[in-house]
């Protein structure tokens, strides 16, 4: 520690003393030098609590023995208080003090009288290396105590990502990714409400958006999110829009929110994947928080990560949709078809539900080739798959089983539905007209239906398949263009004319 220069520039430095005799005063002056002031209170106008509380300390009070005893130990304990200032003891009555006795009153030193220039000016030099001390452990209390604080926080932002982390990798579901995050960034900021919107990028002919809102909201709230979030996309570089959907974030959660982007802070947030963005998070907070600068960057890389988990499920969920799905048609093909089959006969065996299938084959398809050409055979199959797409219900599953032969799987449908079901199919196709080169033709299609029933004995999925394979084989062999029930003698439509 560096020894300090007692020298002061400009202002004396205070130091007090407490009823000394002015030949004690003129000692301790001589030997603190300039730069120094000391007041000395006479007997009977010690500093009170008003003195002691003026803003200027003092950096050293001289105080002898007989005036200290005199003090009462409230009074004492008053000038114990004073950090600021080191108290020096004067032994001038020759009383028999102990060291540990004056440091346990608080004192420095204890130093005889005659104050000697030599005995000053090692008592003020004590003085210093004692307050320079002090001061040196106090600010590394203050630094550990800020590194501690600091860690702690760093420690709750590491177990925040973590969470984070964990629950975003969680599901390759965008819609259950953003409930998790919902749920996590609560955490650090106070979230009423997460919406997002992702668009597809690197499209010559415009985006699409797809857009994700917390909850079901009145349509007007609903409106003006959705016109906040497109304004979003626009200015985070969507570019050309084709158009939007929305989905509901957590679907099975079914909250309702009636905020508009308006009743709270709102905090935008691009979602990135490298240098693209190809989306971006509207934060509904709770209006009047602040964050400070680390929570900020914390906000950030969780963003991040949050980011990187949706890019996963948006790239998961593009590639199942080209597995599941049949190119030529857009209808879910066979592989799809099974597993689906597989599930719906094991739920089915548990709620004894009707569960019906349909077998669908496209009559004298061969013809149509040889006659019209391959393109022509691709382009009514693309028909046949659209209008199979239109015709049933979004729990139904209409699949390509393999060349011009088509699945329905219909849950939750009676052999009577189904049959009514097949031939509107059945006649869908049979209405259509098609022209191919100038040349116009038609084709028609036999169905095969197979049911399981309430709580008849559960079928295999193989069972149903084979069943309303044979029923197709029936109506083949009656005559073709026919819907013809597996079990059922009679083919249940007229035969058409060929
Ligand atoms: P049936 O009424 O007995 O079903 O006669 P069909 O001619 O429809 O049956 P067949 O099984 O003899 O012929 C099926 C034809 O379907 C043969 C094949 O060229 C055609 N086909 C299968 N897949 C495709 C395809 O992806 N595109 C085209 N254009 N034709 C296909
Ligand atoms: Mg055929
Ligand atoms: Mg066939």
């Amino acid at each position: 520690m560096p020894r300090q220069s007692m020298k002061r520039g400009r202002r004396p430095e205070l130091m007090w003393g407490l009823g000394l005799p002015e030949s004690v005063v003129r000692q301790i002056e001589e030997g603190v030098g300039p730069g120094f002031h000391v007041r000395n209170f006479a007997d009977g106008a010690y500093p009170v609590t008003r003195e002691l509380e003026q803003e200027e300390k003092p950096s050293a009070a001289w105080i002898p023995w007989s005036v200290w005893s005199g003090f009462p130990e409230a009074r004492r304990q008053e000038y114990r208080d004073q950090d600021e200032t080191q108290r020096i003891l004067i032994r001038d009555n020759g009383a028999d003090l102990e060291m540990d006795k004056v440091l346990a009153e608080g004192f420095l030193t204890v130093v005889d009288l005659p104050l000697t220039r030599p005995k000053v000016q090692d008592v003020m030099f004590r003085a210093r290396e004692v307050k320079s001390l002090y001061s040196d452990i106090y600010r590394m209390t203050e630094e550990i105590l800020l590194e501690r604080e600091l860690l702690a926080r760093k420690t709750d932002q590491l177990m925040f990502l973590n969470k984070l982390m964990t629950s975003a990798t969680e599901s390759l579901d965008a819609g259950t990714i953003l409930a998790n995050a919902k749920e996590s960034l609560g955490l650090i900021l106070p979230v009423k409400m997460l919406n997002a919107a992702f668009w597809s990028t690197g499209a010559n002919e415009g985006a699409d958006v797809e857009i994700f809102l917390n909850g079901k909201m009145p349509p007007a709230v609903e409106s003006a999110w959705i016109e906040q979030i497109m304004a979003s996309v626009g200015s985070m570089g969507a570019g050309a829009v084709n158009g939007f959907q929305v989905s509901l974030v957590d679907p099975a959660r079914r909250q309702e929110f009636s905020l508009a982007p308006d009743q709270g802070r709102l905090v935008t947030m691009p979602l990135a994947a490298g240098q693209q963005t190809f989306g971006c998070l509207a934060l509904l907070c709770e209006s009047g928080y602040r964050l400070g600068k680390d929570q900020v960057e914390t906000l950030r890389s969780a963003v991040n990560h949050i980011g990187l988990a949706l890019r996963n499920a948006l790239a998961f969920k593009e590639v199942k949709l080209k597995a599941d799905r049949d190119g030529l048609t857009r209808l879910y093909n066979r592989r799809s078809f099974d597993e689906r089959l597989v599930y719906e006969i094991k739920r089915r065996s548990r709620y004894h539900h009707d569960l019906s299938l349909l077998m669908v084959d496209l009559d004298h398809f061969k013809v149509v080739n040889d006659t019209y050409g391959h393109k022509a055979g691709d382009m009514v199959l693309r028909k046949v798959g659209e209008i199979l797409s239109t015709e049933f219900r979004t729990t139904d599953l209409a699949a390509r089983y393999g060349g011009e032969e088509f699945v329905v799987l219909l849950p939750h449908t009676s052999e009577e539905c189904a049959w009514k079901l097949a031939e509107r199919v059945r006649s869908a196709i049979e209405s259509c007209s098609f022209c191919f080169e100038g040349r116009g033709f038609a084709v028609t299609a036999s169905i095969g239906v197979a049911s399981v029933e309430g709580a008849s004995l559960s079928s295999t999925d193989d069972d149903l398949v084979l069943k309303a394979d044979k029923a197709l084989y029936q109506a083949k062999n009656n005559g073709r263009n026919m819907v013809v029930v597996s079990g059922h003698k009679q083919p249940t439509a007229r035969n058409a004319v060929q």
